[in-house]
């Protein structure tokens, strides 16, 4: 069986001694620990943070948050968007290393993949680049269809109304939107950039919307987990303002605004292949990330680490230019698996993580569609007009034998180049109690462990569309609820009654 670790659980009625070391800073977290709590929650990340919050709003149950990693607190590195990448292999990271890859990472050292995760208050949400995507209504309903009860959009949509403190004026009377809920939620546009992307993907047919709205496919701003300027992690939304609460205790290390508001991510095109598989659900095959960042020499140097070998490194610097923006595609819903297994009994080892990126050459073939979007938007007239044009990866010796922009031109490019887009997930996933490629249950508990539940990313029973935090905090909203026997969204339920979602009425 695949097992993950980092994994967030919340277990009833467990006696332990723990080993207590408050950070300097942050001494609100320096309480005396009880001998017992009602629960105990592993992990202060996406999920973690929320369970903590809403099972210590019984006066009466006891929560003992318990994080491997340190305090967040004062660390303008996490407060700040654009400093993102600046938190990852730091003390606040756990800085996991793949196994080699057989199919790709061609240009990273030992072929293997960087897997950074946050090992801090608010875990991966403290150093992610904090897109906020739901996934798209598919993504659920297909959850639901394979024995995931109580999982459809229109069970999970509530919970996202309940999480959300929209900023953006333009979304306040919207049903996708809301406002007083823990997390701040704005959409980004601090370059002019983002207004080019829009108008270059309006030339080839792509319309904007919401990104959080009805509908998913299209040119979408981004919305980034952030308000005032500043990151929106779950140690800020849900720990911070209840954290002098008497019945939750967290501990820690056991076992400013910036001059962008964003983390340079200003716009996403979700698509489908043309020639897909009508057989899947209408969910979208690939994403465009716009970065409104340049992969210059300081960005190689200083920016996001990537693996890559050091002869790569001093390559890369011979085409680098500040004159640019980036364009990230990612797979959106990967034919390959992989697993997450324990490497010996020692807790302490890392686990052994083989991702088994692009084992199939259907995931190639998602990837080459996104890619030729990419190429028809260099073609149009307003990118033409700024001189935005492909800046080549192929060097002597690196996929220049291959006739430039055939389909084999790519796919050596993306084998050479390619890279994990953060977003590992579905190792615990759920499942009907008699399914046996599941560990949980749609309650989210352990099959055959009583008092253990998983709560985080690996219970998604497939990737949603898009980026992972948002879902992972409505998997911990919903799985609150669960636990507590409660209905917290019910004022929300009754909000979207009315919709009606491509034909499908709730
Ligand atoms: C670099 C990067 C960029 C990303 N960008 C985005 C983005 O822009 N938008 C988006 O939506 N998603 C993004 N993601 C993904 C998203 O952040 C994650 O999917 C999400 O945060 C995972 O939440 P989680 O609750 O599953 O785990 P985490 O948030 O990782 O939390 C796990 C927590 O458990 C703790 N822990 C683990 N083991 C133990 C233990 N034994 N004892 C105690 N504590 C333990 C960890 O230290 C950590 O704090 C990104 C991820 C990364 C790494």
């Amino acid at each position: 069986m695949a097992l993950h670790n980092p994994v967030l659980m919340a277990v009833s009625g467990i006696l332990i001694g723990i080993y207590f070391m408050p950070s300097e800073k942050d001494l609100v977290l320096d309480v005396k620990l009880n001998a017992t709590y009602n629960y105990i929650v592993v992990g202060a990340g996406s999920s973690g943070a929320v369970i903590a919050n809403r099972l210590s709003e019984d006066p009466e149950i006891s929560v003992l948050l318990i994080e491997a990693g340190g305090s967040e607190y004062g660390n303008e590195d996490i407060s700040t968007p654009i400093k993102a990448a600046a938190v990852e292999n730091t003390k606040n990271d756990w800085s996991f290393y793949t196994v080699s890859q057989k199919y790709s990472h061609q240009m990273k050292q030992e072929q293997k993949s960087f897997w950074p995760r946050g090992k801090v208050l608010g875990g991966s949400s403290s150093l992610n680049y904090l897109a906020y995507v739901k996934g798209c209504k598919y993504d659920y309903d297909n959850w639901e269809k394979e024995g995931c009860t109580r999982w459809s959009y229109k069970d999970v949509l509530p919970y996202y109304l309940k999480i959300e403190d929209i900023q953006a004026p333009q979304f306040y009377d919207s049903d996708y939107h809301s406002r007083g809920g823990y997390l701040g939620v704005s959409e980004i546009r601090n370059t002019p950039l983002p207004e080019i992307y829009k108008q270059a993907a309006h030339e080839i047919g792509i319309e904007h919307d919401d990104l959080n709205g009805e509908n998913q496919i299209g040119f979408l701003y981004m919305q980034s987990s952030t308000k005032n300027g500043e990151r929106y992690n779950t140690a800020k939304a849900y720990l911070r303002p209840v954290i002098n609460r008497y019945n939750l205790h967290i501990s820690i290390n056991t076992c400013k605004k910036g001059i962008m508001t964003s983390s340079g991510l200003e716009g996403h095109i979700f698509g489908r292949m043309t020639d897909r598989n009508k057989t899947e659900p209408l969910y979208p095959d690939y994403q465009l990330e716009f970065f409104s960042i340049a992969q210059d020499d300081l960005f190689i140097e200083k920016g996001a680490p990537v693996n890559h070998n050091k002869s790569v490194i001093k390559l890369l610097q011979t085409r680098s230019s500040s004159m640019e923006f980036t364009v990230v595609i990612i797979q959106q819903h990967p034919k390959c698996t992989g697993y997450v297994r324990l490497q010996s009994t020692d807790p302490f080892d890392y686990p052994e993580i083989d991702q088994n990126y692009l084992c199939e050459y259907d995931d190639v073939k998602t990837l080459l569609s996104g890619i030729r979007i990419m190429r028809k938007l260099e073609n149009t007239t307003i990118f033409k007009e700024i001189g935005a044009t492909y800046n080549r990866l192929d060097f002597k010796g690196i996929c220049d034998t291959e006739e430039f922009d055939s389909d084999e031109y790519w796919e050596c490019i993306i084998r050479y180049w390619g890279m994990t887009g953060y977003h590992p997930a579905s190792i615990c996933r759920m499942g009907s109690k008699t399914d046996p490629t599941s560990v949980v249950d749609p309650q989210l508990r352990v099959k055959g462990i009583s008092g253990l539940r998983v709560v985080d990313a690996s219970v998604m029973r497939h990737l949603t569309s898009g980026n992972t935090n948002a879902p992972c905090i409505m998997i911990g909203e919903k799985k609150a609820d669960l636990i507590r026997g409660k209905d917290i969204v019910k004022a929300f339920r009754d909000k979207i009654k009315h919709l009606k979602i491509k034909g499908d009425s709730f």
